[in-house]
């Protein structure tokens, strides 16, 4: 067992193996530009792109040409909704969100607010969960755009992605989902979740960082976004720039890797997560579940301890890799924003943890984790 154990898998995962092989030969031998169309290099670096975009598209069930890559579920979220926002903003400039969506849907969708857009943020009850009758009421005649993430990187709460799908096309409504966290820890079929447009990321699914995708639905006539960067015109003018070979092909490798067996996948991360939430609260009084009890991620735990600063009990932990809260969020806990959407009692703000399983941890892992909170959180508690 490597020490520190790591549980931080909402913050990145371990690249797998086989990914990394994948990759390699992309980096070296054959390095070409996959837009170089007059040799062999050349040829070799479009066709590893094609068969990754194709691998891209089966794990979400979406045909190839519905797929751009890009270099981070960052960049898909604000080339979708600043996009969305240039080409259609002068008829139709409403968008809506929710309060515990990440930075990189929030903040976008609140630049566009300082640019003459309407904003609605949502509101989200105990569990994290948005109100589907709230977000049909704020539907109006100027709605563009509707994004709400499929999973949040804090809590785990899974959205009702299909009804919100359903809600939005019966009121003719684009909707977009980050799918960052769901990808490779829940089903994610486009044609049975219905949304238009899907980010996902390489790194949150044992994939390499930097590299992400943007799943754009087919449809007659076809949606225009305004290109946000310009260049040599590659991924349909909305992503230009050399296509990063090597880290295109690691992605299609991890979504070829996380969609054999996903349920067999889901069953085990869930099961271990149970196990340790089970475990401490056997032991330990005080225990606080943040986020839905039934809609949320398989592999997450997020709790708060009654009496026991989160600070002080990593540093009794220090054989464990988990985190007090998003790694993007600040670094003071009193600015969880998304607990605090949560309308959490403030009192535990600072006395919660998040802890991310993947594929790869172990009973021997979670044993050890189990037995290491609980006595630090005893010794805590005692003095
Ligand atoms: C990690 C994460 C992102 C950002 O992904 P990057 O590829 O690091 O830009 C966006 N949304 C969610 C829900 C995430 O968990």
């Amino acid at each position: 067992m490597k020490l520190p154990v790591y549980l931080d898998n909402h913050s990145t995962t371990r690249v797998d193996e086989k990914v990394v092989e994948e990759m390699l030969p992309w980096f070296s031998e054959n390095f070409g530009n996959p837009s170089s169309k007059t040799h062999p290099y050349g040829w070799a670096a479009d066709e590893a792109v094609k068969n990754a975009r194709r691998k891209t598209a089966e794990a979400l069930n979406a045909d190839p040409s519905e797929i751009i890559f890009t270099g981070s579920t960052t960049e898909a979220n604000n080339i979708v909704i600043q996009g969305l926002a240039a080409a259609y903003g002068t008829s139709k400039n409403h968008i809506i969100t929710v309060s515990t969506e990440h930075p990189s849907v929030l903040d976008t969708v609140k630049a566009l607010g300082r640019r003459g857009f309407e904003v609605t943020i949502l509101e989200v009850d105990k569990t994290g969960m948005v109100s589907t009758d709230e977000l049909s009421s704020a539907i109006k005649e100027n709605t563009l755009l509707v994004t709400v993430m499929a999973a949040n990187n804090e809590i785990g709460t899974i959205a009702p992605i299909k009804e919100i799908s359903e809600i939005c096309h019966s009121r003719n409504v684009l909707f977009h989902t980050d799918a960052a966290q769901a990808i490779g820890k829940m089903e994610f079929d486009v044609k049975e979740l219905g949304p238009d447009f899907v980010s996902i990321s390489g790194h949150k699914n044992h994939g390499p960082k930097g590299i992400g995708a943007l799943y754009i639905k087919k449809r007659k006539p076809q949606l225009r976004l305004s290109p946000i960067i310009f260049g040599g015109g590659q991924e349909k003018d909305l992503r230009p720039g050399t296509l990063n070979v090597p880290l295109i092909a690691g992605l299609g490798k991890a979504l070829e890797i996380s969609s054999g067996g996903l349920q067999e996948k889901i069953d085990g991360m869930k099961f271990l997560r149970d196990f340790l939430y089970n475990s401490l609260t056997k032991e330990l009084t005080g225990i606080h579940l943040n986020g839905h009890p039934v809609s949320r991620l398989p592999n997450n735990l997020n709790i708060s301890i009654e009496g026991v600063s989160a600070d002080l009990l990593m540093l009794e932990c220090r054989d464990l890799a988990f985190s007090t809260g998003s790694a993007c969020a600040s670094d003071d806990p009193s600015h969880n924003y998304v607990l605090r959407a949560c309308h959490t009692d403030e009192i535990l703000f600072n006395k919660t943890i998040r802890i991310g399983l993947s594929r790869f941890t172990t009973r021997e892992e979670i044993d050890f984790a189990a037995a290491r909170i609980t006595e630090a959180v005893k010794k805590i508690r005692t003095v």
